[in-house]
């Protein structure tokens, strides 16, 4: 028997599996599929691997410190000169260079000096607002009203809580594409920018004035450091275990049921799986709770093949109304002229191409969760050969319970923190969550420092049950009478 159990090895489950190992735990990893990574996925297309996830790291201090945990070394990473090119309807381009001056320059020499001037305060402005949300909600605790209250009339006018985003970018900026470079920020939440809050710009903030990272290799050498690091601490991953319902025994969770019939017992419970099943169809049905909020957005990908060419690492080809896609999107409708992401792995990661020296490129749209596969039509460039495809649909399906959004809840008002799911489920002992669609949401680190965040309450209610046992000469309290769900 282990100490605790982590159904899902996708970055949340990975974080959590790692620090509770870290803490002295036996850990036992369950993952449905044949590998780990979730999301963070890949593909073998014509003898070539291929991210078919995220393809941006930001923040990467936070899986060094997760390495650092199990004496694993720093994550390999890249900073691509040729940062991002955005290509706009009326024909104009801007491109920008990593870092905060690289953005800076790209604007200025692109978009003039004044629009430089004014991305330079807009940056300046979503910095303080990170260092008031960065540590408060990214790497703190849930919200509540306890911590809303405690804040400083400060700290209230940093995250603007009221305020959209949409209204930030409008009084701060003038220039039309400069707007849509910045609104687009919102759709690394899977948000419409007319509606998310202010506190998102502090995503603008992290990419450009932080910096944005590739992982050297390509972004699932991530996942596989994570496992690495992981089984280095004694994880046991056990890969196509899919569980099918959770273990509970006298309102505490005390294990797993897989597919198989398999039961795997554990004194906690951390879950990786989209929350909505987390605290749904794996619990029985008098301790199943609904997730209240709206789905993010999903995404339309493909990999294609191309000739190569001098680029930059990521890329995107602007519509003239970038808001009315955003509109289409909040209907639930498929924006006929959407916008189109392209990254170059050989770019951005350093990752190797086809044989013949031909290229992949990932390619992206949003689309609405929950939304039908449509075979892949847009022509990024000439000589492009669609070689592997994912729509809503196909993610929803390898995602279950998250309708193929790719960021969990979107951030459609300041009430979104408040409603993701907290990482410690308050009606059930022992059952912990973390993921994108738990708190603090989704995105790379954000996954990671959720499986932080659910280790640390998991480890703080175990130490003292343990001691207790311990105390009394007894195990835990075990499942032979453990409930299963109907
Ligand atoms: C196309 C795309 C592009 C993205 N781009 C970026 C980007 O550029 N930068 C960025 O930071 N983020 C990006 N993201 C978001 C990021 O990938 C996710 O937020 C993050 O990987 C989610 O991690 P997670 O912990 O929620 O786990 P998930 O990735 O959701 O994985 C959950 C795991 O649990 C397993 N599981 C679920 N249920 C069960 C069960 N019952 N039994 C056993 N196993 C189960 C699943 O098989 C899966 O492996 C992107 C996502 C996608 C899909």
């Amino acid at each position: 028997m282990s100490d605790v159990v982590v159904v899902g090895a996708g970055v949340g489950g990975l974080a959590g599996a790692i620090a509770c190992a870290a803490a002295g735990h036996r850990v036992v990893v369950l993952e449905g599929a044949g590998e780990a990574g979730g999301k963070l996925g890949r593909a073998r297309v014509e003898g070539v691997e291929i991210d078919t996830g995220p393809s941006v790291l930001t923040l990467p201090h936070v899986f060094d410190d997760l390495l650092a945990l199990a004496g694993a070394p720093p994550l390999q990473t890249e900073r691509p000169a040729r940062w991002f090119r955005y290509e706009f309807a009326d024909g104009a381009a801007v491109e920008i260079g990593n870092g905060l001056a690289g953005a800076l320059n790209g604007v200025r020499s692109s978009l003039g000096r004044k629009a430089a001037d004014q991305l330079e305060s807009y940056l300046a402005r979503a910095r303080v607002t990170w260092e008031v949300a960065g540590p408060r909600f990214v790497f703190g605790g849930a919200p509540g009203l306890k911590s809303l209250a405690s804040a400083s009339p400060r700290e209230l006018a940093a995250i603007r809580p009221f305020t959209t985003l949409w209204q930030t970018i409008e009084e701060s900026i003038d220039d039309p594409r400069l707007r849509a470079i910045l609104a687009r920020f919102a759709t690394y939440a899977g948000s419409d920018v007319r509606r998310a809050p202010a506190v998102l710009s502090t995503i603008a903030w992290v990419e450009l004035g932080l910096g944005g990272f590739g992982v050297r290799g390509g972004m699932y050498r991530l996942a596989e450091r994570l496992v690495s690091a992981a089984r280095g601490l004694g994880v046991e991953f056990h890969f196509g275990a899919q569980v099918e319902s959770l273990l509970i025994d006298r309102g505490a969770a005390r294990g797993a049921v897989l597919r198989s019939g398999e039961r795997v017992y554990g004194a906690a419970v951390l879950c990786n799986a989209e929350s909505s099943v987390s605290l749904g169809a794996l619990l029985p049905q008098a301790l199943r709770r609904p997730v209240a909020g709206e789905r993010s957005w999903s995404g339309r990908c493909a990999v294609l093949r191309v000739p190569p060419r001098d680029r930059a690492a990521h890329e995107v080809r602007f519509p003239a109304d970038y808001l009315r896609e955003m509109e289409d999107l909040s209907a639930g409708r498929a924006p006929p002229d959407p916008a189109l992401y392209l990254c170059a792995p050989r770019v951005a990661h350093g990752a190797s191409g086809f044989a013949d020296g031909s290229e992949a490129l990932f390619a992206m749209t949003n689309a609405p969760a929950g939304s039908e596969d449509v075979a892949w039509t847009l022509s990024a460039e000439d000589g492009a050969r669609v070689v592997w495809e994912r729509g809503p649909a196909a993610l929803a399906m390898q995602f279950p319970g998250s309708e193929g959004a790719l960021y969990g809840l979107a951030s459609h008002s300041w009430r979104t923190a408040f409603q993701r799911p907290r990482n410690r489920v308050a009606h059930i002992r022992g059952l912990y969550l973390a993921g994108g669609s738990a708190h603090p949401g989704a995105g790379l680190p954000l996954a990671a420092s959720s499986g932080l965040r659910a280790a640390e309450s998991l480890c703080a209610d175990l130490r003292p049950r343990r001691a207790l046992w311990a105390t009394l000469g007894a195990a835990l309290p075990l499942a032979p009478s453990a409930q299963e769900p109907r």
